[in-house]
């Protein structure tokens, strides 16, 4: 029979007290997409919570218990920041009460800051629905937010955990490539889309659009985070077509009801789009989800009704 040694004893105790070597980095994403980032540029080496899921409001978030007994154990914070979160994240991080994530500190990261925002309000009215006043903060939409995203998380996280610098340092070197590649495909594939004019829910899709050459015609929002009056509808119904709106395009989250019924009654298709990672069975990564937006809207504003001029 082997009996532990002495030495094997203090081997395994220094083991079990001092794991920092292999530990992964306890980060706590606000959204599946910065969840997706992380991962990209941790590897193995991060340990990821995502607070919420695609098929969420990002807007209407409870700040539940099990997301602030989550937050109290991160070590980084990544949210998209813009006020995307403001009706939950402040209540989240006074209630977690976590030094290392408040906002300032380099536990804490917000993308939009890395981001030329669009659509930045040149007045604030309460009365124009939930208005984004800092701009719009859908940045995950536009591929070209990602790369410089990326950057300076790689950054923050090699400054967070020092042990795996050089690790995040390539893991990040070849994402950047990888993305660049993704891009010039997807610029291809959307290539026939460039000037169509189309219609969306909410106006989720401001960077995608500028990206792709889509014009935006209209929201079936009539304000922000406001649901549209069956009045609302029928006056979209009526002035859309004059418009040479070739597609209603919405959000994976969204209640498709309102979209379906105009894009039904114009003639045009009503297309849902993942929105973030997980949104459709195929956006299983950022790459996915990209792949699976472009081909869900070349296809569904190539064909059909939508292809009259
Ligand atoms: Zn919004």
């Amino acid at each position: 029979m082997i009996r532990p040694t002495y030495a094997g004893l203090l081997l395994g105790l220094t083991l079990l007290v001092a794991p920092s070597a292999a530990r992964a980095l306890d980060v706590f994403a606000c959204e599946p997409e910065w969840g997706a980032l992380v991962k990209e540029l941790g590897g193995d080496r991060v340990d990821v919570f995502v607070a919420t899921s695609a098929r969420q409001d990002p807007h209407q978030i409870q700040a539940r218990p099990s997301l602030i007994a989550r937050l109290r154990s991160a070590e980084l914070v990544v949210c998209t920041g813009a006020e995307l979160e403001i009706g939950w994240m402040p209540m989240l991080l006074r209630q977690g009460a976590n030094g290392r994530v408040q906002p300032g500190s380099t536990g804490y990261f917000e993308a939009a800051q890395y981001v030329r925002l669009v659509d930045v309000p040149s007045r604030l009215d309460r009365a124009e629905g939930d208005i984004h006043a800092a701009g719009n903060p859908h940045i995950q939409t536009g591929p070209q937010n990602i790369p410089p995203i990326a950057a300076a998380l790689a950054t923050r996280m090699q400054q967070l955990d020092p042990a795996d610098a050089a690790a995040i340092a390539g893991r990040a070197q070849n994402f950047q490539a990888r993305w660049a590649a993704a891009m010039q495909r997807w610029q291809q594939q959307g290539a026939s889309l460039r000037g169509m004019t189309i219609a969306s829910y909410h106006k989720n899709w401001a960077y995608l659009e500028n990206w792709l050459g889509l014009r935006e015609a209209a929201n079936i929002e009539p304000k922000p985070g406001v649901p549209p009056s069956s009045q609302y509808l029928a006056q979209l119904v009526s002035e859309l077509p004059a418009r040479g709106v070739r597609g209603v395009i919405y959000a994976a989250y969204e209640d498709p009801r309102a979209s379906e019924f105009v894009a039904q009654r114009i003639g045009t298709p009503a297309i849902m789009l993942p929105f973030t990672v997980g949104g459709t069975g195929q956006a299983r990564d950022l790459f996915a989800l990209f792949d699976d937006t472009i081909a869900r809207l070349a296809q569904g504003l190539a064909g059909g009704a939508g292809a009259r001029r």
